[in-house]
């Protein structure tokens, strides 16, 4: 595939332009990059339950 699916996200139109069709708004690619802000997020988690189990005394 040499072009990206683009979703709009004012009226969730997808097109391969970089363009929404529709709107005219700039349509951007609906995956985000590797290691986006969920790993961040799940390795911040992992830190908080850390803590509340040593707060418990288990470790
Ligand atoms: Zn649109």
């Amino acid at each position: 595939m040499a072009k990206h699916i683009h979703k709009c996200y004012s009226c969730n139109e997808y097109t391969l332009e970089v363009k929404c069709p529709k709107c005219n708004q700039p349509a951007i690619l609906p995956k985000p990059p590797k290691f986006s802000l969920n790993d961040k997020y799940s390795s911040y988690r992992r830190e908080i339950k850390k803590k509340e189990l040593e707060e418990k005394g288990i470790i």
